[in-house]
């Protein structure tokens, strides 16, 4: 409205010309002249008035953008001028400024998404705790060592967590302002709980709660002292047998030549034990490191050749053997593996059998699994047993097995085997009318 009054003032300022300078009356059409400057009046005017609302326009532009670039709306491209603009310099800070902020925004995005995908991975529960004891953020796994359910978040730690010593732990950091780490027994789980306490998060200090199940670690751990006892008692008893028997031949036993063939046999007899022993003990040693290497195998062949390493002991217990095995059937299976397993399973079947009895070995295809079944008429295992055969060193009533060698390692070698292809074993058995145990794997092709 002021551009208009201005526009009219100066429109006015000129028709007013001609009436203040009378000799230009005379001279001019007055009326003509009148109409030129009430239009050059007009033009002046809308200039004006165009000029202030274009520049009203680029610093509302301006505004917008910078705006945007406060709020993080940073929608559409770069403020672009005329060249000569004298709003040009202006212009150009703004863009390097939202270029600036384009790129700050980017790499926070980048960092939460990140920061987001490794809370949601890692193995470990992680929970961020507000200096008035809320929970702020929490991810999967924290939900699920602390056996968690719906929403946590926004509420105060006390009312959440059920675990005393956590609680404890946690208000042991806010009270004293500093790091505390602890080893908690949470019913069947054992945690190391480490809580940070957090100065340089914000202008509070927050804290941040690690938790790490160590129950699997801790099993493992047992598992391999467990088996280091036991493999070491294993060794130790023939070992004592050897030095004891060879100990009284040297002390003069060996002049009697019954009693020398007696020791002598015990002795060989031990020595197999452990060289089965420490052969087991490698096998099981090396499994882990050991590359699979699948190759074509023609199984129904493949078992003929076991089977045949074993004829001694198949002609002593009079045993016949069904392979029912289809002649054709390939399977794609790493040869050092599949054999160790059906080795095992197969002198089971052997040594666990009656005089006379019958071993039946089968495979199929099914879909892209390979199952494979062993079969035997022999002493079979008790229901209650039928768990613990793979357990490593575990053997079924020794004075059963007395006459029977073995280490007890077989069919724990055999589960780790399946276990690492990715594949199941299944056991039926029957007290005195035998044992079947059937393994399927993925076939590797
Ligand atoms: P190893 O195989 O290491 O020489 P092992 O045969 O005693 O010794 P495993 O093969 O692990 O050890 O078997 C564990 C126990 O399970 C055996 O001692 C035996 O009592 C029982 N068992 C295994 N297979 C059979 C079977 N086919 N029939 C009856 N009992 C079996
Ligand atoms: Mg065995």
């Amino acid at each position: 409205m002021v551009y208009v009054g201005c526009g009219l003032v100066g429109c006015l300022v000129l028709m007013s010309v001609p009436l203040i300078w009378p000799s230009y009356r005379v001279q001019s059409n007055w009326l003509d002249l009148q109409i030129v400057y009430f239009g050059m009046s007009l033009i002046i005017t809308g200039s004006w008035y165009w000029y202030q609302y274009w520049k009203n326009r680029q610093i509302d532009l301006f505004v917008n953008k910078m705006q945007a670039v406060q709020q993080g709306k940073l929608i559409g491209g770069y403020i672009i001028l005329r060249p000569g603009d004298p709003m040009q310099k202006l212009a150009n800070v703004i863009n390097d400024v939202q270029q600036v902020a384009q790129a700050q925004r980017a790499e926070m995005r980048q960092q939460s998404v990140m920061l987001q995908t490794l809370m949601k991975h890692m193995p470990m529960g992680v929970i961020r705790i507000t200096a008035n004891h809320v929970i702020s953020e929490l991810n999967e796994q924290a939900l699920h060592i602390l056996r968690l359910h719906g929403v946590v978040t926004g509420r105060p730690f006390e009312n959440i967590f059920r675990q005393h010593q956590l609680v404890t732990l946690v208000q042991t950091a806010l009270t004293q302002k500093h790091h505390q780490r602890g080893l908690l027994q949470f019913e069947h789980q054992q945690v190391d709980v480490v809580v940070i306490y957090d100065t340089e998060a914000s202008r509070h200090a927050e804290l941040v709660v690690l938790l790490y199940d160590t129950t699997e670690l801790v099993r493992l751990q047992n598992m391999q002292v467990d088996f280091i006892a036991n493999a070491s008692h294993e060794l130790r008893t023939p070992l004592t047998s050897i030095a004891g028997f060879s100990e009284t031949l040297l002390a003069g036993a060996h002049e009697d030549p019954e009693t020398r063939l007696e020791f002598l046999q015990i002795i060989q007899s031990d020595a197999q034990r452990l060289l089965s022993l420490t052969e087991d003990i490698l096998t099981l040693a090396k499994q882990p490191s050991r590359l699979v290497q699948p190759e074509a195998i023609k199984l129904a062949e493949f078992m003929t050749e076991i089977i045949h390493q074993n004829e001694p002991e198949i002609v002593a217990h009079a045993l016949q053997i069904h392979n029912d095995i289809p002649t054709g059937l390939i399977v794609y299976q790493d040869p050092i593996n599949l054999s160790q397993m059906m080795i095992n399973l197969i002198t089971n079947a052997i040594k666990y059998n009656r005089p006379g009895g019958d071993i039946w070995l089968d495979a199929q295809l099914i879909a892209n699994l390979v199952e494979m079944t062993v079969a035997d008429s022999g002493i079979g295992i008790a229901s209650n047993q039928q768990q613990r055969i793979f357990e490593r060193f575990y053997r079924i009533d020794k004075s059963r097995n007395r006459k029977i060698p073995g280490t007890g390692l077989g069919l724990a070698i055999v589960s780790d085997l399946v276990d690492q292809a990715h594949g199941t074993i299944d056991l039926t058995s029957q007290m005195g009318v035998g044992t079947t145990i059937k393994i399927t794997l993925p076939n590797m092709k």
